[in-house]
Formats: structure tokens, sequence, C-alpha cells
């Protein structure tokens, strides 16, 4: 093992979202060398954006160890378009459609780059570090703000033609359900994300915890107590979540489905109900007995995916799980 990878290749990472743009040399282990963050510049137009994104990029430039990097790999908030080089995060509104391989690329001095969304590089870092190690068939997926994810099919990371594949989120599970941002109806997304647990818990009366802000986190917390009105909307959030993977499961046929984001942190409150809904969803011998556990990585699943993403996309040997 070499100390802080003094020896072999490294990728460096990019991690774009609507708050922040974390940076950082990723070695053959997964793990960070050295690290570079800025806030995303709030409602900043897209050359404002972009100049915090290449100051993240010459800082990483200016380490020492920036000699042995050979590749770039980017995750960014999505729609992505990896096909055309371009962005258009919803939450950063400056860039629509935006050239951001090739301008990365030059911030970077001509390495080759390559563009995943944020799902989809989760789901490479949960795959080569993390609770989808090991498995050749796995659906990952975040649960936050919004919900993503990504796929593990054959063993290999599936990012699709425009690096957008597995983004679960957007599938529907209520043919008539509430308008999604989106566009559609009825999304996994409108019914299971942090915001949308809190609303739900809301409109059906339930009061936050004395001091607390109305999150999810709190209805969590409510419903450890028992409380039946936030027991009852994690039961709902759990309810889509699991129809999402038995979907999936149906389609592709998965071994597991990893959880990750800050609504996974309610624990058993999400976890259980949504195993107990898996089990009626998912039904057919080989979609069922689909397991369901929580994501391992933390906040630096972006980083460390947009690495092992990259390292796949371009061939490059000993960043993806073996
Ligand atoms: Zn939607």
């Amino acid at each position: 093992m070499h100390p802080h990878g003094a020896t072999g290749p490294l990728v460096a990472a990019l991690d774009i979202g609507g708050t922040k743009i974390a940076g950082a040399l990723i070695d053959t282990e997964g793990r960070p060398v050295v690290r570079s963050l800025r806030p995303t510049p709030p409602g900043g137009d897209g050359e404002t954006v972009m100049r915090a994104v290449a100051e993240a990029v010459a800082e990483l430039r200016a380490a020492p160890q920036w000699s042995a990097v050979v590749a770039v790999g980017i995750g960014s908030a999505g729609p992505v378009d990896a096909l055309h080089g371009t962005v258009s995060p919803v939450n950063v509104p400056g860039w629509r459609d935006f050239p951001l391989v090739p301008r990365v690329g030059e911030a970077a001095g001509g390495l080759p780059v390559v563009l995943t969304g944020d799902g989809v590089a989760m789901t490479a870092a949960e795959h080569w570090q993390g609770a989808a190690r090991g498995y050749d068939n796995a659906l990952c997926m975040v649960v936050s703000t919004g919900v993503g994810g990504g796929l593990v099919l054959g063993g290999a990371l599936l990012p699709g033609p425009t690096g957008n594949a597995g983004h679960i989120g957007h599938i529907s599970v209520d043919l008539d359900g509430d308008l999604c941002p989106c566009g559609s109806r009825g999304c996994v997304e409108r019914i299971a994300s942090g915001p949308n647990i809190a609303r739900r818990a809301l409109e059906s009366g339930w009061l936050p915890p004395a001091g607390t802000e109305p999150t999810a986190a709190a209805v969590a917390e409510s419903a450890r107590g028992g409380d039946p009105l936030a027991v009852a909307s994690f039961d709902r959030a759990a309810q889509a979540l699991a129809a999402g993977i038995a979907a999936t499961a149906t389609l592709v046929e998965i071994n597991v489905a990893v959880i990750g984001g800050g609504v996974a942190g309610a624990g058993p409150v999400l976890f259980d109900p949504l195993r107990d809904h898996l089990s009626r969803y998912a039904t057919l011998s080989f979609a069922a007995g689909v397991e369901v556990v929580p994501a391992k990585l933390g906040t630096d699943a972006g980083l460390v995916g947009a690495a092992a993403a990259a390292a796949q996309g371009l061939g490059l040997s000993g960043f993806v799980a073996g």
C-alpha cells in the first residue's frame, strides 16, 4: 500500500452540485489524496459558475501529485448529456446545455474527461468501495432532496448513452398521482424525497417536535417515537421506493438495492416498511429476495464514483471493482 497514492495513477474527480463544487485526486484504492472545495455561486451565470470549477481544478493542479493524474471524472447534478459533454442541472440555473466537458478539459491541460450524472457516480462508488461491492447486478439510489440512482448490470456500471441511466426518481409509481416538476405524474421522487415526506406529514396534521424545523429528519424522529402521522408518511415513501425497486428487479434482475442520501439516515423507520412493501411488489421468483441495504460511502461517494466511472469509461485498470 502506497502512502497517499505516492505511486500509481490518479484520477482527478469533480462532484458538482447546487451548493458545492468538490474536487479531489483519487488513488487506485478510492482514497482522496488532495482535495479542493468551492461553493457553487448561487444564481451565478454560466461563466461565474465555471470560474469556481476552474479554481477547484487549478487548486488540484497545483499539488505535486498532479503529475500522476491520467484522467478527469465529473459527477454532476442532472440532467447531464455525456454524448455532447453538456450539463443542465436543475439546481444550477446558469448552466443550460453548458459545455462542461470541453471547458474542464481546457482547465485540466487537455486530459481526457468523462462526465456522468451524480446518481451514476454514486453507484460506481458503492460498487467499487461500498455496499454494492461484490454484486454484479445492483440498483443504487440516493434519497435526499431529490431521488436519483444508477445501475450495475453484468458486473459493469451502466451509465447509458447520456449518463443518466437508472434515474429511478422519475419512474411513475402512481398513474394519476401528483404532478412532478419533471412533467410526469406520481414519480418516486414526488412521493419519497425528503421534502415530500415532510410535506405529506404536515398536510396530514403532523407537527414537528418543539424547536425543530419540519424536515424529513424531524418526521423520522417523530416516527421513531411512534407518531402515527410520521410513521404513515415514511410508510408511503417506503411504498413508492419499493414499487420502483420491484419494477427495476423485474425489468433487469438485480440482487441488491443500495439506498443512500439523507433520508436513508432515518434507518429502520424507512428500511423496515421498505422491505415489507418490497415483499408484496417483487413477487416473481427472479425478482423476489432482492436485498435492501444502506449505502456505505458518505459525502465522498460523488468524488470516488466520478473517478471510478471515468476509469471504466476510459478502460483504465485499477479503479473499478475486480
Ligand atoms: Zn418526475
